[in-house]
């Protein structure tokens, strides 16, 4: 035989049973787990694998027994498969459990098992497969989590094959529909036995319902509905067609949400918010509401817009004034002024109020108080503005005209008491004069100043009574007090007679004075005395306010239903600023106790608080520099119960009137 040199392969199956050494090495190289094990749990063979994977040393592995590391749960598994595994011990079994390894852990072992019943021995060859059992086990857990949740979402769940037929109801999809659910088997089951209908109130067509939309492919975003049938509910539907891969039609989902309780706590706000619209378009305060940022005007009432128009008649409408900018409308406006206070509102986060805003509506000043009140959003972030402003116009002018008053008032007071101090002063020096003379008994040799001096004191004397009766009758009036003694009276002559005694009186003055009327008689009711302090009053300011050489002219008219009586100087007038005022109580146009006439400012309230008793109007146009007219216009009626004074007229007391009611103007 010839020998030759033969391959590896060829020595091994030469040398057709292998020792054991060599078995050893290969069953040690191989990856897979292998051991031989006695019925009992013992084992008789591991390879170094099993070391590997379970981390028992060879020794510890004489020690061990299969069963005490075979998780408590899989023992039963290996038992009944010994049991099981056929008469004929010849099958394989393929078997899984967990062991325990030294570390504690268990792993997931897929073993290939063969049992020899004669030798009560069995052959295995296992693989680690914990991670995938791991993958297996979280793909499951996923699963099922997946499952639960779909179960148990809030919104209703509807699945469908793409025939149509349903797959899936969750929990709240069969609590829809508690008692029938079970009879739906495909869509458009359920309408059979309820109505649904769109927000409008019109009845949704079977082949419009989300069901068959999704069937044919559309994508439902959010669509309500009303379904009735014993009750009412709302739903909000979303849902869609799902495509595999290729593109192919696998499911149709639709997602129910039952929003009936929002739907009526919308119609409630709803119903709120139009009852709040309501009065805010009804209510009589202007109103404003702004957006938050960019300061736009959402919302505007008429009264607001009344307002606005009054600056700038473009904004004339709500329409118009609505969507634009609070810079662009307000141009005219103290638009800083607004900034600030949006400024304000949006880093302190509180109403802000703004007083007294001066503006010049339709021409006219008015004044307003503002309101910014902030709204918040549900992220507490500043939503809107609302303004709300009111008109305190009256109540500005109110008290402007109480402080200008009451300032009158004041220099009313410092003014009286120098016109009652100036003729005492005189009076008193006068008497300290006679005094004088008396005591060193030169009151003979005086006796040519005597008269001058009881001229003086004659004269301040009717100042004081001048003063005191003006104020006497300023009360009686405020108080309702002044009484008006009416009889029918021959007007043209009342006038005449006392314009004929001032003239008598003043020629010394440089001034003359010129009566003139259309009509000889005028019977009227009047009360002669007062209308005469009326005509000296005015003539007596004529006098005071004309220099020497002036005229003074008295016009009556009678022009039927009235008679007019027209007093017109040629003095140094009255400026603009003092004329509108000139009639009110305490209004002097030089008040300064320096000037060159004397006077407190009484005289012309009465005079008209006199005409207006007569029921008459009085009125003064005048020119600076040039002169004045005051026009008296009286009712031309008579009275049937007349009603005189007692006082009788003689002409003594009318020169003492006229001395009392000019004892200013020759005031020493
Ligand atoms: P008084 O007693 O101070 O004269 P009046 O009420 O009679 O008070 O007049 C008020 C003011 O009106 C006067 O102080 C004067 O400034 C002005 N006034 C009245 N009449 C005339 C006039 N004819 N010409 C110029 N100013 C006048």
């Amino acid at each position: 035989m010839i020998k030759h040199n033969s391959t590896w392969e060829e020595k091994i199956l030469d040398n057709s049973i292998l020792d054991k050494e060599t078995y050893e090495k290969m069953f040690n190289l191989a990856s897979e787990i292998l051991c031989v094990s006695y019925f009992s749990g013992r084992f008789k063979y591991v390879n170094s694998a099993f070391n590997d994977v379970f981390g028992y040393s060879r020794d510890e592995v004489e020690e061990l027994n299969i069963f005490s590391i075979i998780h408590p749960d899989d023992k039963n598994i290996l038992n009944n498969a010994i049991l099981l595994a056929g008469e004929d011990g010849q099958n394989v079994v393929n078997l899984q459990f967990r062991h325990k390894c030294k570390d504690g852990n268990f792993k997931w072992i897929s073993w290939n098992l063969k049992f020899d019943y004669a030798k009560g021995i069995t052959y295995a060859a296992g693989n680690d497969i914990s991670n995938r059992m791991d993958l297996e086990h979280t793909v499951y857990e996923g699963n099922e989590k997946l499952k639960a949740i779909i179960e148990n979402i809030s919104d209703a769940l509807f699945i469908s094959d793409s025939e149509g037929n349903y797959t899936t109801f969750n929990k709240s999809a069969r609590d829809i529909f508690p008692s029938t659910f079970h009879n739906f088997n495909k869509i458009g089951d359920s309408l059979e036995e309820n109505k649904y209908y769109d927000i409008s109130g019109n009845l949704i067509n079977h082949e419009d319902m989300p069901g068959f939309r999704i069937l044919r492919g559309e994508k439902i975003l959010g669509y309500r509905v009303m379904k009735i049938n014993k009750s009412v509910t709302f739903y909000d539907i979303k849902g869609g067609p799902i495509y595999d891969d290729k593109g192919n039609f696998i499911a149709g989902v639709q997602c129910w949400n039952d929003v009936t309780e929002a739907v009526f706590h919308e119609k409630i706000l709803q119903g709120q918010f139009d009852f709040l619209q309501n009065m805010i378009h009804n209510m009589d305060l202007p109103f404003v509401r702004f957006s938050c940022l960019d300061f736009r005007i959402m919302d505007i009432n008429q009264k607001a817009i009344n307002i606005i128009e009054g600056i700038n008649h473009e904004m004339n409408s709500i329409d118009i004034v609505i969507g634009q900018k609070y810079t662009d409308i307000i141009t005219w406006f103290d638009k800083d002024d607004m900034f600030k206070h949006f400024k304000m509102i949006k880093e302190k986060k509180e109403r802000s109020y703004q007083s007294h805003k001066k503006l010049t509506v339709f021409g006219e000043k008015i004044f307003i108080n503002s309101l910014y009140q902030p709204i918040f959003g549900l992220d507490g972030e500043i939503s809107e503005v609302i303004v709300i402003v009111i008109d305190v116009t009256k109540e500005i002018k109110a008290k402007l005209e109480l402080e200008k008053h009451l300032r009158m008032q004041e220099e009313f007071f410092v003014n009286i008491s120098h016109e009652l101090k100036t003729p005492l002063n005189v009076i008193y020096t006068t008497i300290q004069l006679f005094d004088l003379y008396r005591k060193n008994g030169s009151l003979i040799e005086n006796q040519d100043k005597l008269e001058k001096y009881i001229n003086v004191i004659k004269q301040n004397c009717h100042r004081q009574i001048k003063l005191v009766n003006n104020l006497v009758d300023l009360s009686k009036i405020q108080s309702g007090f002044f009484q008006l003694y009416l009889s029918n009276q021959n007007i043209v002559s009342v006038v005449e007679d006392i314009v004929q005694s001032v003239s008598e009186h003043i020629k010394a003055n440089d001034i003359s004075i010129v009566f003139d009327t259309n009509v000889e008689e005028k019977i009227i009711a009047c009360d002669a005395e007062k209308i005469e302090r009326v005509i000296l009053n005015i003539i007596s300011n004529g006098i005071k306010f004309t220099n020497p050489n002036g005229e003074i002219f008295i016009n009556l008219l009678d022009k039927g239903d009235n008679v007019e009586i027209e007093v017109k100087d040629t003095g140094i007038g009255i400026d603009k600023e003092h004329v509108d005022n000139i009639f009110e109580r305490f209004h002097q146009v030089d008040k300064s106790l320096s000037r060159n006439a004397e006077g407190s400012g009484i005289g012309l309230s009465l005079v008209k608080s006199i005409v207006e008793l007569h029921g008459g109007k009085i009125s003064v146009d005048s020119i600076l520099g040039e002169g004045t007219i005051f026009k008296i216009e009286l009712p031309a009626r008579t009275v049937i119960n007349e009603k005189v004074t007692e006082q009788i007229k003689t002409r003594s007391n009318k020169i003492e009137m006229i001395n009392i009611e000019f004892s200013d103007i020759y005031a020493v």
